[in-house]
């Protein structure tokens, strides 16, 4: 007899299984498509704060959820022996136009407290960044030190391995005992919908490459919406599309080479460079956007994690720990607007 079953092998769902294997709780962890088989097992893996502006539950959730992840994957390595190659490595943006120069300065200013002096946004000449840095019109940079990486299957099988460390099961199909979190991505979002009888969530398709290319220390880039992650293994991953309508949730297609154009406008270095994956999953996107973390509308005993959409490995240390708090000590500690409540 478990605990606590855990249903989806993703980020989210390894993630409260980690967590409260942890504080000593007996977790299984059921997929029927094994470890990171959904939107968890991708290529992108940037890990990046929202603006320091207008503050909202949302933002502040995510500030600490990238703070804490830096011990939080060190332990998780620790523990089961596996890296999710996570290195806090900060982020070049391009800054276009005069105008987005004023706001990024006025973001600069309100980082400091926002950020608490635990990470910085600063504006930079574009010659600081040297040979890695993106075109910019107005040869100025953001660069902020809160943003990391980290890959995205390295750290689904890095949690696997440390959620059987702590004796935790890890099954393709099993009995559901104990408390149950339904952690089970778009999938799950889409059975919430049906069973709810109105639109809870979805899935949104992305597209995204690996590159071969050494750059593993060096800043991601965020430019002209895509993201350029360098990663500690030799590659550069690029991201993503964002669809909304799609017939095959794992074709990849010609959105995907604009994607990798855009890359290029930006960093004309990248050109070069072989790809050597092109990979799609579907983001389990909320109604709202914002995650969905609670308990069960329908059933007792029963709670969900999903919601991660665009930033769900950046969310995900938090997530484990306020759901470990809810399922194992009836202790609630998520924001309201992450209550299933909010989209009824
Ligand atoms: C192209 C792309 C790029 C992305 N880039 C980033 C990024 O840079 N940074 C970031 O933070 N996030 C990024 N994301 C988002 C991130 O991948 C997701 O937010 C995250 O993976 C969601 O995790 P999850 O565990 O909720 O869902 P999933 O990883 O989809 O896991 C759900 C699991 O549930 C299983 N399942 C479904 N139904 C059942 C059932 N009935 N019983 C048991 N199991 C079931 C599925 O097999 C699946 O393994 C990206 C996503 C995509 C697609």
């Amino acid at each position: 007899m478990v605990d606590v079953t855990v249903m989806g092998a993703g980020v989210f769902g390894l993630s409260v299984a980690w967590a409260c294997a942890a504080r000593g709780a007996r977790v299984r962890v059921i997929d029927p498509n094994g470890v990171g088989a959904g939107s968890s097992g991708g290529l992108v893996g940037a890990l990046a704060p929202h603006t320091p502006e207008n503050w909202n539950e949302k933002k502040a959730f995510q500030f600490e959820s990238l703070i804490m992840a830096e011990a939080f994957w060190a332990e998780v390595e620790l523990v089961g022996g596996v890296s999710p190659g996570y290195a806090r490595t900060g982020r070049l943006q391009p800054i276009p136009t005069a105008r987005s120069l004023d706001s990024a300065r006025a973001r600069a200013v309100t980082a400091v407290p926002l950020w608490q002096s635990k990470a910085s946004w600063r504006v930079i000449d574009v010659a600081e960044a040297g040979a890695w840095a993106p075109l910019s019109p107005t040869g100025y940079l953001i660069h902020d030190t809160l943003s990391a990486r980290m890959r995205p299957r390295g750290a689904a099988a890095a949690l696997a391995a440390a959620v059987k460390a702590r004796g935790g099961e890890i099954v393709i199909s099993g009995l559901r005992e104990g408390k149950i979190v339904w952690a089970t991505g778009w999938q799950g979002l889409m059975s919430l919908s049906k069973d709810m009888g109105r639109l809870i969530g979805n899935g949104v398709k992305g597209q995204s490459a690996l590159l071969r290319l050494p750059r593993a220390n060096l800043p991601q880039i965020f430019a002209d919406t895509v993201h350029i992650v360098p990663h500690e293994d030799g590659t550069v991953a690029i991201g993503s599309t964002s669809e909304r309508e799609f017939e095959d949730p794992s074709a990849t297609d010609d959105q995907l080479d604009m994607v990798l154009a855009r890359a290029v406008a930006a960093v004309p270095s990248l050109e070069s460079s072989m790809v050597i994956e092109r990979w799609a999953g579907v983001r389990p996107r909320a109604k709202s956007r914002a995650p969905i973390l609670g308990v069960h509308p329908l059933r007792n005993d029963e709670f969900i994690a999903n919601g991660g959409f665009k930033i769900g490995f950046g969310m995900a240390p938090k997530v484990g720990q306020v759901m470990a708090d809810l399922v194992l000590e009836d202790r609630d500690e998520i924001p309201s607007d992450f209550k299933l409540t909010t989209l009824l």
